[in-house]
């Protein structure tokens, strides 16, 4: 019987077991099968706090890991199958494993959607981003596309304009699903070019480590073009890992988990964490404060439990 499972080793995640941990409540950190969760997939990481030149996500998250591990944190491999959240403590299942829990921390991340492309998922970090906060300022003075056509590409389209020289907002339909107020500001903006009906089919060129530029299909004709520029941000929205607790925890209409008075959930006892409970900000360190919350929540429900 553990005190703390945690779901997830991403930066909510780690940052709940390092709390946790230096608590003395020994808690086991369910890595996922994304181990290490999006920061593991980025390179250059250059707003979180405390690394004036900028510090790599995957050596990030293994200095969170370690310093997880120094005061005491367990880590296992594997996804969480299965979640009875209806019985006290907690029931979870890896498969055929089972672990008993007093409180849960659900860490569990939000993943951007992809296009599904072989090009996209060797680029990704190296030109291919799911995130204009995070990556628009390598593109100073370049030439970026967007895919989409709802209210997330046209935010990552008008905030990258404030470094790009051209904003392309590849789009399958030839209007956008964004709310009217966005899409008139888009339209607007000088710098943002929409390119209507078209598809992105391929990626070039994961050879260079580097985006070049888009291979588009045409929907209405077929034809395909080579359309060149140096990035390429997928806003296409994203679904929060939260399939497991459909039923159990309360979720907003896109999956994510409601928390209130901090980061607890609708079940005493379960706490949530970072992106999986976060559909505005989904950002390392907002994550990270949120995983700090969550370990201060379990930790006083403890408490109070005697
Ligand atoms: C390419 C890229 C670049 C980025 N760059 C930046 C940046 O420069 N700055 C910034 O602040 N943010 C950046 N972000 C966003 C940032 O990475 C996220 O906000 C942050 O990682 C969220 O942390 P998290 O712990 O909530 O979730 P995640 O990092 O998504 O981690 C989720 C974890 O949950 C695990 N998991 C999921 N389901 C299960 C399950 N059933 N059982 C067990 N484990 C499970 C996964 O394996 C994973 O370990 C970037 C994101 C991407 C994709």
């Amino acid at each position: 019987m553990r005190n703390v499972v945690i779901i997830g080793s991403g930066c909510a995640g780690l940052t709940a077991a390092i709390y946790a941990a230096r608590a003395n409540l020994n808690p086991l950190v369910i890595r996922g099968l994304e181990a290490g969760g999006q920061l593991s997939l980025t390179t250059l990481v250059e707003n979180y706090p405390g690394f004036p030149k900028g510090v790599q996500g995957p050596e990030l998250i293994e200095m969170m890991q370690k310093q997880a591990a120094e005061f005491g944190a367990e880590f296992k491999e594997g996804d969480v199958t299965r979640a009875d959240l209806s019985r006290r403590p907690f029931l979870l299942e890896l498969g055929k494993e089972q672990i008993e829990t007093k409180t849960l921390i659900v860490a569990a991340g939000a993943s951007a959607k992809l296009l599904g492309l072989e090009s996209e998922k060797r680029l990704l970090g190296h030109g291919v981003s799911t995130c204009a906060t995070c990556d628009g300022y390598f593109f100073r003075g370049k030439e970026v596309a967007v895919v989409g056509g709802g209210d997330t590409a046209a935010e990552e389209a008008l905030f990258l304009t404030r470094y790009a020289n051209r904003v392309s907002l590849i789009h399958r339909r030839d209007q956008l699903r964004a709310s009217k107020i966005m899409a008139d500001r888009l339209l607007r903006n000088e710098k943002i070019k929409p390119v209507w009906n078209s598809v992105v089919v391929d990626i070039l060129d994961p050879e260079k480590s580097e985006v070049t530029g888009v291979r588009l299909k045409n929907t209405q004709t077929g034809e395909e073009t080579l359309y060149p520029c140096d990035g390429l941000f997928i806003g296409i929205g994203h679904s929060p890992n939260t399939a497991l607790f459909k039923g159990q925890l309360e979720m907003d209409e896109l999956g994510y988990l409601k928390t209130r008075n901090g980061s607890k959930t609708n079940i005493p006892g379960v706490f949530a964490a970072g992106d999986v409970q976060d559909r505005t900000y989904r950002q390392a360190v907002t994550a990270a404060g949120s995983g700090c919350m969550a370990a201060m929540d379990a930790e006083r429900f403890l408490e109070a439990e005697g």
